[in-house]
């Protein structure tokens, strides 16, 4: 079926991103609670019903992994996409002081398989794995959202705001070459990097130095306290020839997740405690 603007109940604001914002909303006819995000585009309908079109193809697969599409809509020049609510927010607004080593295992093994699914089963490749981009619910459950599922959007986007923190990899900001799944990779190891230390991993008072930085300074390291083990896992991401980075295959094969894969972390405990110290903190 369809949503459609009517059928929704606006309830609360979540968040504002790059583009739009995002609401919360309750959907009448399925009694469902979702995520509603606005984005405001310049297109002509074409392009528009383009967009609907691309995105369609989220319905044709699931996974744990990936935060589930309901559907999308436009109204004037603006697209609303609707999509699972996950009500513990995204990981930068959970990490706190940085996530204990089991945590950060969870959450590396949910973001690889999500990852994976997208590039197997739907010939996807992410290009903006940034903690903002990982959400949780107060299950424990990890799943990935704002994956660039359809062409026209991405170019519509004009992603010319790259933001004051930078995930892109070293060969894409030496040469802007071509986006491969290894450039994901990198943004990954980053990405987990930054939830273990509890902050972005380069300096960022100026966009320049950081990204010299990120091609000409050693790369960032786990804080003391993580295994070697855990520190591999990082260092094979980090790597700054992407030849060099694993396939996902081959980090879900890494001793660090198969370590933590048989290991039970209670991630529905930690989320609640991350949101009650967000919440304290504000
Ligand atoms: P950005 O453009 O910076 O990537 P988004 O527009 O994707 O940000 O999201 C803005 C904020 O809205 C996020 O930081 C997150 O807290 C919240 N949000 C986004 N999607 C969801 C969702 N499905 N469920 C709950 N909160 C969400």
């Amino acid at each position: 079926f369809a949503i459609r603007m009517d059928d929704l109940v606006l309830e609360k604001e979540l968040g504002h991103g790059q583009y739009g914002t995002v609401q919360r909303v309750y959907h009448k006819r399925t009694k469902v609670r979702m995520a509603m995000k606005e984005i405001r585009l310049e297109l002509d309908e074409t392009k528009l019903q383009q967009i609907l079109m691309e995105l369609d193809i989220l319905h044709k697969s699931t996974s744990d992994y990936i935060v589930e599409f309901y559907g999308a809509f436009f109204i004037e020049t603006c697209v609303y996409y609707c999509m699972e609510y996950m009500d513990a927010g995204s990981l930068d607004n959970l990490y706190g002081t940085g996530v204990p080593e089991q945590v950060l295992a969870k959450i590396a093994i949910s973001m690889v398989k999500g990852l994976k699914f997208l590039k197997d089963e739907m010939s996807i490749i992410h290009r903006d794995v940034k903690p903002t981009n990982v959400l949780m619910n107060r299950k424990g459950e990890v799943k990935l959202c704002d994956f660039g599922v359809s062409g026209q959007l991405d170019k519509s986007l004009a992603k010319t705001n790259i933001g004051c923190q930078s995930y892109m990899s070293p060969e894409r900001i030496k040469a802007s070459s071509r986006y491969t799944v290894a450039s994901d990779v990198w943004s990954l190891g980053l990405s987990l990097v930054e939830m273990a230390l509890g902050k972005y991993p380069y300096k960022f008072d100026n966009m320049f130095d950081q990204l010299k930085a990120i091609i000409d300074e050693p790369t960032p390291r786990l804080p003391s306290g993580y295994s070697k083990e855990a520190q591999d896992f990082i260092d094979q991401c980090l790597q700054k020839d992407p030849l060099k980075r694993p396939s996902y295959g081959k980090l879900l094969d890494h001793p660090f997740i198969i370590h933590y894969q048989t290991v039970n972390v209670d991630m529905a405990s930690w989320t609640k405690l991350a949101i009650a110290q967000r919440e304290n903190s504000i």
